[in-house]
Formats: structure tokens, C-alpha cells, sequence
């Protein structure tokens, strides 16, 4: 049997990730490959640091994109930040969390789990207690932007209480980078990981990371070697590390590096704050489509992520029916939901290049016509109108 090449259709996603790619990215990875030390190469590695420190806004100088998706971004920090025997405060509020309490454990580390509502931020009062319980923990983790929930945390206080208590801090912002304010040396970020596909508008596979000075020094002080290989910074910074020669660690994904590149170049472009603002405008459009149509959001006003939309399916609906209907007549892909939230939620995101005024229109209209076709108890002919009335103020 033959095989033929894929050639996948055109979809629109706004899901939890991967999000919209920008063409120029997708062009980008489709230039010549070149050799990994390749001076034009290397010389654009250091370009990728640079405009990663502008992204976590840090002037870290160990920042750069882990050459896996964001769960090995996750890896990298605990495996070379954690210890046997170290204990680790995990504030878990949904699914991440949860994978967080599997690194520690697997790093040879006691996890002391706080957990909050999912649908919840992290309660910065309950990470203080527990820190007070437990004068021998040496890191607290917790997600700034649970992308299974579609709540946002206060990261820069969570940091401060840490610290208070002696703590380094691991923070995921997988879901946060680019699309909400986050600062990483403003806010005294010990060590953060991300990902490329959602609000950088750039293709899975890639996580930037960033390490403080304070957390460079307990990896080059650990007692035990750190168990993975390939995500021990000791070895990776000699590769993607300072100014000098570098020695070969593993082979880049070269082409996959030229997207991350193109997709940092086109948020300087926009310029940071303006990413922040547009994924903020743009979720009070589809949130007032959303109410006008009677969807409820399932997390507090105050404490909901701009980039994930998270809304209780209506009474008597066909999760997978919507969701399969969505993508064969309008090649639009929203979000299930994750862990304890699945089929009560949909899930829509507003992530990166997906972020804007089509996406949020369509959406809206093609809910209306699939829930409407399903007799679903909503509100018809409203929404469209609703977010362009916020998108035009
Ligand atoms: C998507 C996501 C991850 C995992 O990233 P992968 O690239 O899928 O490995 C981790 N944390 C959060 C909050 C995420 O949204």
C-alpha cells in the first residue's frame, strides 16, 4: 500500500493548545536548515535568549527554550531543583499541579500538596499556612495559569510569601507567557517554564525557561548529580550558555527554533503590553457573546485567565456532538474539559495569532447555530452582537 503525503485541513483552534500558528512562523520553519553550530545559527540562538529574557521581561542569563514541549520544561525545573529528601510545597488547583506532585516524587522529593478548588486561583493564605507548618520545605510550585480551569493565580504575591518562608519558587507559565502580565524579575521568579503553542502563537515542541541566580546556585550545589541527562542544566548551559564556544549537547531543532524565533520577533512587534491588552479586550468580547447567550463561566470574574475561556455546558447538551459538529462545518476546535471538569465544560481559547476579532465572531456564530440545531436552552441570534459591541467600543 502506498501512502500518501498529509496534508491537513485549515482549522481554526481555539482549544487549550496548540492555538493558531502564524504563517509567518509556519514560513519561517520552512527555510534552509542549517547545520546546529553553524555560526548564522548559533548567532541566532543567542537572538532566541534575547528576545525570550523580553518575553519572561528578566535579564536572566540562563533563558532559552528547552528543546521539548512544555511538560519537559516542567521536568527541567524539578529535576535539577529538587533533591532527594528536599520538600516541595505544590499548590495544586487543577490538572498541572497534579503533574507537578508526580516530578517531585520522582525527583526523590516529599510533595506537601495545598490544594484549592479547581476553578479557583491559589489561595496565597493557605500557602502561608503551609509553609508555616513546614519550616523544612525548601521550594513552593505552583501554575500561574491553570489552562485546565482557566484560572489565573497571583503569582507575584505567591513568590513573596515564598521567599518570606525561605523557598525557592517553580512556576508554570505555560499558558501565561504573552497573554497576561507576568514579570519575572519584577516578581522574583526563581525558576519558570513555558511553552510555545499557546500565546506565542508558535508550534508544539518547544519551552523556554528561565533560572535565577539564586536557583543557578542550588543546581551547581546540589549533592547528587541530576537524574536526566538531557535536562541537566550543568550540561545544557554549555550548549546554549554564555558567549563562548559550544559544546555539543544535543542537536537543536533547528527549523523548529526558526518558528520560536519569528513568533518572538512578531511579539516585539506588537510589543508586550499591547499582547497583554488585546488577548484582555478580546476575552470581555467573547465573554459578553458568551453571557448574552447564556453561558455561564465557570470561574470568578476576578480570577479568570483572559486566554482560556472556561464555560458550563447547558443542561441536556451533547459535549462531543457540539464539539464534533464544530469541526466539520465550521473547522473550528474548542477545548473539552480536563480531569474532574470533563463534559461540564467547554473550554475556548483566545491564545496568540487566535486571539482576535474573527475567532472570537465565528465562534459565537457557530455556537449559535450548532446549540440552536441541538435545541439547547440558549439565547439565539445575540452573541455576535453582544461581542461587537465590545470590540467596537
Ligand atoms: C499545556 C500546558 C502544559 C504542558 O505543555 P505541553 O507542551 O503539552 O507539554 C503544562 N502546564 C500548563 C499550565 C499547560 O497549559
Amino acid at each position: 500500500m502506498a501512502i500518501d503525503s498529509f496534508y491537513p485541513p485549515q482549522r481554526i483552534l481555539m482549544g487549550p493548545g496548540p492555538s493558531d500558528v502564524s504563517p509567518r512562523v509556519l514560513a519561517a520553519m520552512a527555510r534552509p536548515t542549517l547545520g546546529h553550530l553553524d555560526p548564522l545559527f548559533v548567532g541566532m540562538m543567542d537572538e532566541v535568549k534575547e528576545l525570550l529574557k523580553y518575553a519572561f521581561q528578566t535579564k536572566n542569563e540562563l533563558t532559552m527554550p528547552v528543546s521539548a514541549p512544555g511538560s519537559a520544561g516542567m521536568e527541567t525545573c524539578f529535576v535539577n531543583l529538587v533533591e532527594p529528601g528536599d520538600k516541595v510545597i505544590v499548590c495544586q488547583n487543577g490538572v498541572f499541579g497534579g503533574r507537578m506532585k508526580e516530578n517531585v516524587e520522582r525527583c526523590g522529593g516529599t510533595a506537601v500538596m495545598m490544594q484549592d478548588d479547581w476553578g479557583r486561583m491559589v489561595d496565597p493564605q493557605k500557602l502561608e499556612d503551609a509553609l508555616k507548618a513546614n519550616h523544612d520545605a525548601k521550594i513552593a510550585a505552583f501554575v500561574h495559569a491553570e489552562t485546565s480551569t482557566g484560572a489565573m493565580s497571583d503569582a507575584k504575591t505567591l513568590v513573596e510569601i515564598a521567599h518570606k518562608h525561605d523557598c525557592l519558587t517553580i512556576v508554570d507559565a505555560v499558558t501565561s507567557l504573552a497573554g497576561s502580565p507576568l514579570k519575572v524579575d519584577e516578581w522574583n521568579i526563581d525558576a519558570i517554564y513555558s511553552g510555545t503553542q499557546k500565546c506565542l502563537s508558535c508550534t508544539p515542541g518547544l519551552s523556554p525557561v528561565s533560572f535565577s541566580e539564586r536557583a543557578l546556585d542550588k543546581v551547581r550545589n546540589r549533592k547528587s548529580k541530576v537524574q536526566s541527562w538531557f535536562m541537566d542544566l550543568n550540561l545544557v548551559m554549555a550548549y546554549w550558555g554564555g558567549s563562548s564556544k559550544r559544546a555539543y549537547h544535543h542537536t537543536a531543532p533547528v527549523n523548529a527554533l526558526y518558528g520560536l524565533h519569528e513568533s518572538l520577533v512578531i511579539l516585539q512587534q506588537e510589543g508586550l503590553e499591547n499582547s497583554w491588552a488585546r488577548h484582555r479586550k478580546n476575552h470581555f468580547a467573547l465573554r459578553a457573546g458568551f453571557e448574552a447567550m447564556g453561558l455561564q463561566f465557570i470561574v470568578p470574574e476576578a480570577e479568570r485567565l483572559p486566554q482560556l475561556n472556561a464555560v458550563s455546558i447547558p443542561e441536556g447538551v451533547d459535549d462531543a456532538a457540539v464539539r464534533a459538529a464544530l469541526l466539520n462545518d465550521y473547522q473550528l476546535e474548542i477545548g473539552a474539559g480536563l480531569g474532574v471538569m470533563a463534559g461540564k465544560v467547554w473550554r475556548v481559547g483566545l491564545m496568540g495569532h487566535a486571539s482576535n476579532t474573527r475567532n472570537i465572531l465565528l465562534c459565537l456564530g457557530a455556537l449559535d447555530d450548532v446549540l440552536g440545531r441541538m435545541n439547547a436552552p440558549i439565547q439565539r441570534g445575540v452573541a455576535v452582537a453582544a461581542a461587537q459591541k465590545v470590540l467596537t467600543a
